[in-house]
Parts: C-alpha cells; sequence; structure tokens
C-alpha cells in the first residue's frame, strides 16, 4: 500500500504554473470570501482548489503540460502588456514602450518621431508604431 501511493506521487504531474495560480486565487478568493460572508466566493475558492488539486495529482503529464504551455503563454502576455503599462508611466516624457505581437519583446522608442516603423531586437518582426 506504501509503495503504491509511492509510485502515485511519484508518477503525478505536480504544481505547474496553472495549478499555483489557481491555488493562490483560491485562497485570495477564500480570505475574501471570509470578510464579505459570499458563499459564491466559498464555492470558487474550493472549485479552484480542487481543481488545483487534481492537476498535480493527474498522470496525465501531456494533457497537463499542453494547458500550462497555453496558460503560460497568455500569461506572459499579459504580464509584458502590465510591465510596458508601467513604463509608459514612468517615463511618458522621453520614451514610449511597446510589446513586439510576435514574441512579447519590450522595445524603447524615443518620443515625439511620429510614425516609426520598429524592427524588433529579438525576432526581427517589424511594425509601425506612432511615437
Ligand atoms: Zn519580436
Amino acid at each position: 500500500m506504501k509503495d503504491k501511493i509511492k509510485r502515485f506521487l511519484r508518477n503525478s504531474h505536480g504544481m505547474d504554473r496553472l495549478s499555483q495560480h489557481l491555488y493562490y486565487l483560491s485562497i485570495v478568493f477564500f480570505v475574501i470570501s471570509l470578510f464579505t460572508k459570499s458563499n459564491i466566493l466559498r464555492i470558487l475558492s474550493l472549485i479552484g482548489l480542487f481543481i488545483s488539486l487534481f492537476r498535480s495529482l493527474s498522470q496525465k503529464h501531456f494533457k497537463r503540460t499542453k494547458e500550462d504551455l497555453l496558460y503560460t503563454k497568455y500569461y506572459n502576455k499579459v504580464v509584458a502588456r502590465v510591465k510596458v503599462f508601467w513604463l509608459n508611466i514612468k517615463h511618458f516624457k522621453t520614451h514610449k514602450y511597446v510589446v513586439c505581437k510576435s514574441c512579447n519583446q519590450q522595445l524603447r522608442i524615443p518620443k515625439k518621431q511620429g510614425k516609426v516603423i520598429v524592427t524588433c531586437s529579438r525576432c526581427r518582426n517589424k511594425f509601425e508604431v506612432k511615437s
């Protein structure tokens, strides 16, 4: 019995980024539900915890990895845009920051140059931006 449990845990997928974020989101929902006494948030936190646990203990590595890669792709896009948003606020007088749509690379262009064609330093993608 002990060996079966050990083998099951050893072959499980483990905590990936999607499972971790679901877990953290569930905890946030649960804490908010304690203050607001909202049953919907409690149910959502339980569902999130269940899905996170299910994904972590799943034996289907390929399927879970595929889901995690899809999530990571969108997560990285959102993170890049949030970073660029804050950089644009911080350097609004001198530079404008943009994100390459094909590789999410941050690019900095000088302000007040009109329309410029930007070439991405990572993937060589060219696109027009108003600075
Ligand atoms: Zn690029």
